[in-house]
């Protein structure tokens, strides 16, 4: 059956809830959720929808889960997205947190990233649950509080309780520019602790600069050339950069330390475990004796891919299809999502989908076609129906 959302919910009361998110700073770090995650669960609960806030033990950060039941039993499809949004930083000409609307757009920090893909999400649930919720089973939906640090307290917690279990379909709600995305390259962050030895700079060859070490490890690092490629994925190939140097404590002192942080993508396929060697294999490479070198993984987001046949990927594109007059594009994200989590950990097969263009998340003047969060509402709901009937 084909559901007709906009019966039930309305464009400008899509935009207008958007809007009410974006002008609730929600910024990780530090991870001022609660707030943003309080007003969510009001407006869910105005509507009679089952939500409660779930936090990790001993942690400041708030996400909503919300369980929205159909007629019958069947089976579950859970709509998942974030409420952190990352500092505003500079270059902005409007308010990041005024949710200004202008020539067809809102702007603001989070409009894009992705608070606008939560405003659909939730928007299609109300939407079903005011038509009498004609469909089988559960769909289960998590607004978390955790996602531009790292996860742990967000989707992770949700599934350390136990949350998403049980699920067979799931929908990232990231912006996608309303195509469909696979899945994500993984990410491996590492720390590399350089330990050389302090000298007075007029005499250098007394000590050993750990800056100079790192120079060229930099460069060694940078030169590997990799050879797996996987065209369905925005970037297609692995990539390493240097992100981060820290070292020195005077301009006339050998430098003794010096700590890199590197961040390398990763395809479907690899390992954190090869990707350690095979910077292991460059330091070794270098063969210097004068300095100890230390390396950790700091955190750990791992690539997947899942099948274009998928229902849940069938059901998005036919839905795009009856609402855009298109079909959507599939592609993989360069960047990580929580879909890493829900598709290796959990085992459900994830698709990525939402509106707003990737590129401008995290800039300044981010904005979104006010378009497209409606579009988006009505392609989840339709979605959503399909798969659970
Ligand atoms: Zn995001």
């Amino acid at each position: 059956m084909v559901l007709d959302i906009s019966q039930y919910i309305c464009r400008d009361e899509v935009i207008s809830l958007t809007q009410s998110l974006v002008q609730i700073p929600s910024v990780n770090p530090p991870g001022d959720s609660p707030e943003c995650a309080e007003f969510l669960m009001k407006k869910l609960r105005s509507e009679g929808i089952e939500t409660e806030i779930v936090k990790a033990p001993g942690s400041c950060i708030s996400n909503v889960v919300a369980r929205l039941r159909g007629r019958r039993t069947g089976k579950t499809l859970l709509l998942n997205g974030h409420i952190d949004v990352v500092p505003p930083g500079d270059g902005w000409t409007v308010d990041p947190f005024s949710g200004e609307i202008s020539h067809g757009n809102i702007y603001g920090r989070g409009t894009c990233d992705m608070k606008s893909g939560i405003a659909a999400a939730a928007a299609a649930i109300i939407g079903i649950h005011r038509a009498g919720s004609p469909f089988n089973g559960e769909i289960i939906f998590t607004a978390v509080g955790d996602e531009e640090t790292g996860s742990k307290d967000g989707t992770l917690h949700l599934i350390d309780r136990g949350i998403i279990k049980g699920v067979d379909f799931g929908i990232v709600c990231e912006p996608s520019n309303l195509e469909v995305d696979l899945g994500n390259r993984g990410c491996v962050w590492m720390r590399l602790t350089i330990q050389g030895r302090a000298a007075h700079a007029s005499r250098p060859h007394m000590g050993s600069s750990a800056i100079s070490y790192a120079a060229k490890l930099v460069s060694a690092l940078e030169s590997l050339e990799f050879k797996c490629c996987n065209e369905i994925f925005e970037v297609t190939s692995p990539s390493l950069l240097v992100t981060l140097i820290r070292g020195g404590v005077k301009v006339n002192v050998v430098p003794d330390k010096c700590i890199l942080e590197i961040d390398r993508r990763t395809l479907p396929g690899e390992q954190v475990e090869t990707v350690i060697e095979e910077v292991s294999r460059v330091i070794a490479s270098l063969c210097d004796d004068n300095v100890k070198t230390q390396l950790e993984v700091v955190k750990g987001w791992d690539p997947y891919v899942i099948s274009p046949e998928e229902p849940v990927v069938q059901a998005l594109r036919r839905s795009c299809l009856s609402v855009l007059g298109r079909e959507p594009k599939m592609g993989g994200k360069a960047g990580s999502t929580d879909g890493s989590h829900i598709a290796t950990k959990c085992h459900i097969p994830t698709a990525i989908f939402g509106p707003g263009n990737p590129v401008l998340s995290h800039t300044a003047n981010e904005h979104i076609a006010l378009e497209d969060i409606f579009a988006a509402t009505i392609i989840y709901s339709q979605a959503a129906i399909e798969l659970l009937n």
